[in-house]
């Protein structure tokens, strides 16, 4: 048990923390204002925090120098996972990619195989130097208990139920460890690292990538869920052709609006469109051309059919929209506006403001560094 002193002191360094993260650089006297420290309280911690390498003046000739988190000796070790792609980087404090590493494997590989690849180029990227991480870090699609770091379940990644992916780690790393959902990772990379949002307690975020989902912070905690699947709106039925889903189901949202869908769809306009795969090959060629763009508004309409009732009942003060190329999301806002308004009038005034995340198709990874860091800011455990 922490006494209250103990207690109070992670309070105060969590505070000095993340103020420098969101408004530094800062001297002494402005950090003590602004998380309400007294000064003499604010050297010692300070002194500390130097000395553990998390913070550093921002001009070391300089006697008075503003202080900054220090970006250049620290790191969270982040490790994202997709059905055809893993990925391990060192992420700063500050959200940069010190390294990254990837490496492309077939559809269909299982999920304990996708974390034996990972484990290897984690202790590739390490080497001798994992005393300087703060933790480690794995984002993985589907339904994840992040308290235990256990998967659930991935529609799209065979033999992944209950698979218990922290302690898999735990076995190669004596190291924090932190397992999340992709999309709330997403998430996370957005409001923690992307300023825009740092004064937004209540946010919808909606990616459309190979599925489509949405995570959601409310009063500035991510939602999971009872079930773990808060946000999963990607299988909700949203037509009625009979189109297979990986979940097993058919007529899901995905198989109508995500990006293969989609593409697929335009391809089969024109043999001009034979090559459009991705999003940004649907965004390119939707420009001023009336068939694709009919095919964008109806993937969109269906979409907001079932995000609308989803926005009216939360009432996020943002829709952001991440994960994917921002040209493909600026293509599709019309549409969104359009279909939003159409399905609920009161968000001409009530409706969230719409913004597009920056991190793009590095969200997730970013995001899974950011709840490290977060986490190790609250609780700093190798004093
Ligand atoms: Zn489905």
């Amino acid at each position: 048990m922490l006494s209250e002193q103990e207690r109070k002191r992670d309070q105060n360094r969590y505070q000095i923390l993340k103020t420098l993260h969101f408004r530094g650089p800062l001297q002494r006297f402005e950090l003590a204002n602004l998380c309400d420290i007294r000064k003499s309280s604010i050297t010692s911690i300070v002194n500390e925090l130097v000395d553990l390498d998390l913070v550093r003046p921002q001009d070391y000739q300089r006697k008075r120098s503003p202080l900054i988190l220090d970006d250049t000796r620290r790191y969270a070790a982040a490790v994202s996972l997709s059905p055809s792609l893993v990925r391990v980087a060192k992420v700063s404090l500050t959200g940069t990619f010190q390294r990254i590493n990837e490496k492309t494997v077939p559809e269909g590989t299982g999920l304990r195989k996708l974390l034996n690849i990972a484990v290897e180029m984690l202790k590739k990227e390490f080497r001798g130097k994992i005393k300087k991480a703060i933790g480690i870090g794995i984002s993985c699609p589907g339904l994840i208990d992040s308290s235990k770091g256990v998967c659930l379940q991935a529609a799209n990644i065979p033999d992944s139920q209950n698979m218990p992916i922290r302690n898999f780690f735990k076995k190669h790393f004596a190291l924090p460890l932190h397992v999340e959902n992709d999309v709330r990772c997403s998430l996370w990379a957005s409001v923690w690292f992307e300023q825009f949002l740092k004064d937004f307690q209540n946010v919808f975020y909606v990616e459309i990538t190979h599925g489509v989902g949405s995570a959601l912070l409310i009063n500035g905690t991510i939602i999971e869920g009872a079930h773990f699947t808060a946000g999963e709106f990607g299988h909700i039925k949203a037509g009625d052709n009979g189109q297979n889903c990986l979940c097993g189901k058919k007529d899901c949202l995905e198989t109508y609006c995500n990006i293969p869908a989609i593409s697929k769809a335009i391809r089969q306009i024109s043999p001009a469109y034979r090559d459009v795969y991705s999003a940004g090959d649907i965004a390119r060629c939707a420009n001023g051309n009336k068939r694709v763009t009919n095919v964008l508004d109806k993937a969109v309409g269906r979409m907001v059919k079932i995000l609308a009732p989803l926005i009216a009942s939360l009432d996020p003060q943002a829709l952001v929209l991440g994960n994917q190329e921002p040209l493909f999301y600026n293509t599709i806002i019309p549409f969104l506006h359009k279909h939003m308004l159409s399905e609920h009038k009161a968000m001409a005034q009530f409706g969230p403001q719409i913004f597009i995340a920056k991190s793009g198709k590095d969200a997730s990874l970013k995001g899974i560094a950011g709840l490290v860091i977060e986490d190790y800011f609250k609780k700093i455990n190798d004093k």
